[in-house]
């Protein structure tokens, strides 16, 4: 160990202390404890595995799924003066990455999983001194989960020839299913598990019915004050929205995978930098951008799954301040989400028809819409929550004996 964990923390990476549950994570890796860290996204799961990587000898292996995110994590930790590569079909310097991983001058490796799970890496691994496996969004590693990635499977050969290592999985999103199949598929026993809160107290919460979307949505630009992100369903239908929303006078932009990487970049820059932009968004937009001062999220269609809609809702008021949440749905979403389940391997239908079930409970309770995200989580939150659209303006047509005993039975 080359210095104690609070100077690391400080000294390193600038931070006055640890937030939440990562503490713990960083004591159990610092032990040899093989680890689960279910933590939401903005929560700093990073660092979770970055300070460990510095504070041990040897280097840490992390495995993330997106190229983009790595670089943008790799850049980060290299800015802090951490030793940090990364091996991925896009890097040109594999050769001088393995001479620095062999001759220990690397404190943090980043690799794409289909990389991890091959032979020649392993070979290379095998003259390596290890401290820690990574894998963040371990939840690909799930069928279950809702990103299921083939390749995170043949990681777990990869693992058990190196016992002696810790392994540390790391999600945002992970429903008990998903959670326990991350245990199991990553050799990870069930007191390794530790989950952070999922509440996010400063969000309100509100569901509408679609009813006239672009009017809807322009109210709703009007009534608010800040940066905002609206989640669209396709491409078109996010340049279609910003030309619409553009005419309230707020300076409104397009993002999706689909557009030149020049404009997209301006794009996204110009919304980091700005105190009242509204970006019209697919999903694409948000991973791995931090802007902790997005006064609204709204999605215009139903998302993916809870999982999804938390995780991009709750990119609004990381800064702690009061933010707003909106989702907007109609029949037709789940008309199309039913064909898209049809569409795909019976073994995920499954899975898939209960993300769309629980997402159904969420818009057409009548009662708290926090409780119902937080119960996803598996956590046991109050029943009202004094904060969404159902607590603040109780719906009339809810019966109240039948919401009695729908608790008392719960
Ligand atoms: P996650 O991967 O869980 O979404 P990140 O690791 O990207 O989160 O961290 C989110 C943000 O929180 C980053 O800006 C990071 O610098 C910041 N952060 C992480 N840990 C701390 C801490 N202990 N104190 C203050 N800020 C932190
Ligand atoms: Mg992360």
């Amino acid at each position: 160990m080359r210095a104690d964990i609070p100077t690391i923390l400080h000294d390193i990476f600038g931070f006055p202390g640890f937030r939440g549950v990562q503490e713990q994570v960083v004591g159990r890796i610092m032990a040899g404890q093989p680890t689960l860290a279910i933590m939401p996204t903005g929560a700093g799961k990073s660092l979770c595995y970055q300070l460990p990587a510095v504070a041990l000898d040897g280097c840490c292996v992390v495995v993330s799924p997106l190229i983009a995110l790595m670089h943008d994590q790799l850049r980060a930790a290299q800015a802090v003066g951490i030793r940090a590569a990364s091996l991925t079909s896009v890097d040109a310097d594999w050769r001088e990455t393995q001479d620095r991983l062999r001759s220990g001058d690397l404190d943090l490796l980043y690799v794409a999983p289909e990389r991890a799970s091959g032979e020649g890496f392993r070979n290379l691994l095998r003259s390596t001194k290890i401290a820690l496996f990574a894998i963040d969004e371990a939840h690909c590693v799930s069928e279950w989960g809702h990103d299921f990635r083939p390749d995170y499977r043949l990681l777990r050969p990869l693992l058990d020839e190196f016992p002696d290592v810790p392994r540390l999985a790391l999600t945002a999103t992970a429903d008990h299913h998903t959670r326990d199949d991350i245990l199991v598929q990553l050799g990870i026993p069930r007191d390794g598990l530790i989950i952070a809160g999922f509440d996010r107290p400063n969000i309100r919460y509100a569901v509408h019915p679609r009813d006239g979307l672009p009017r809807q949505l322009s109210d709703l630009i009007a009534g608010q004050t800040g940066p905002g992100i609206v989640y669209a369903p396709t491409r078109a239908a996010t340049e279609k929205l910003a030309e619409t929303l553009s005419r309230t006078g707020r300076p409104t932009r397009a993002y999706h995978a689909g557009l030149d990487p020049h404009i997209r970049a301006a794009n996204q820059a110009a919304f980091i930098a700005s105190e009242d932009m509204v970006m019209v968004a697919t999903i694409a937009f948000g991973m791995g951008i931090d802007k902790p001062d997005v006064r609204f999220v709204a999605h215009a269609a139903l998302p993916k799954s809870i999982e999804g809609y938390y995780q991009e809702s709750g990119r609004a008021g990381r800064d702690g301040e009061p933010a707003q949440a909106h989702l907007f749905w109609g029949a037709d979403d789940f008309a199309r989400a039913r064909q898209r389940i049809g569409e795909l391997d019976p073994l995920r239908q499954q899975g898939e028809r209960a993300r769309i079930t629980a997402l159904g409970g969420l818009v057409e309770t009548g009662t708290c819409r926090r409780a119902i995200l937080l119960r996803h989580f598996g956590e046991n939150p109050p029943p009202g929550c004094g904060n969404c659209d159902n607590c603040l303006n109780p719906p009339p047509s809810i019966d109240a004996t039948q919401t009695a005993r729908k608790f008392l039975s719960a």
